[in-house]
């Protein structure tokens, strides 16, 4: 039994478009993200292969594929909840959405100031990687994080409740190389209940990381 599965998308193919194409989100969805659900458990048979034959010579490889696949299905899992064609605007209070506009506010100081932050850090990644609003449980602050691949350059025990794919197969059939122009339209398609309702989460949540001695 696969320890991880391929979820399925909470829309049509073509809920997106045209901010991104039905094209895009069927190859991105049943071809990308299976490969990383295939690659987490495909690397967890292995890792479990290496400690019966206790044959460790693979071992440092075998820990970053883990890395690579489980934090590309982690993140591909939250990208897909995080829209909708019903999206877009700036979380207001009117939306019962409140507490997340009051953070993003406290946090970067405007939500003008928070959207110019992740729209940079997602379309001036070098090479592949992810723009990412993520909660850090020691402050409590909302930070961006600018993911190299889908697991470097980040704090550890951040969680991430609102992700840009900026890998070139997000957009690339559609967008060519205006990377910039993808993630400017990206915003239409936020799906602001999604990633009010991770904040709540991930601010309620009893962190391992804050346990007192
Ligand atoms: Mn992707």
């Amino acid at each position: 039994m696969p320890v991880y599965t391929l979820p399925e998308l909470p829309y049509d193919y073509s809920a997106l478009a045209p901010v991104i194409s039905s094209e895009i989100i069927e190859l991105h969805h049943d071809k990308h993200h299976a490969a990383y659900v295939k690659g987490a458990n495909d690397t967890l048979e292995q890792l479990a292969e290496a400690r019966d034959k206790e044959q460790w010579g693979a071992l440092n490889g075998l820990e970053k594929n883990l890395a690579f696949h489980l934090s590309g299905h982690i993140l591909h899992s939250v990208y897909w909840q995080n829209m909708t064609g019903d999206g877009g605007g700036e979380p207001l209070e009117k939306d019962g959405v409140g507490e997340l506009a009051d953070a993003i506010a406290e946090s970067f100081g405007s939500f003008a100031g928070f959207k110019a932050q992740l729209s940079k850090a997602a379309a001036t990644t070098q090479g592949s990687g992810w723009g990412v609003l993520a909660h850090e449980p020691l402050s409590g602050r909302l930070v961006v994080e600018q993911v190299y691949d889908h697991q470097g350059n980040v704090g550890q025990g951040s969680t991430p409740i609102l992700v840009f794919d900026a890998w070139e197969h997000a957009f690339y059939l559609q967008y060519r190389n205006q990377k910039a122009d993808f993630v400017e339209a990206m915003w239409q398609v936020v799906n602001w209940q999604d990633v009010a309702r991770r904040y709540a989460a991930a601010r309620s949540r009893t962190d391992a990381l804050l346990l007192a001695p």
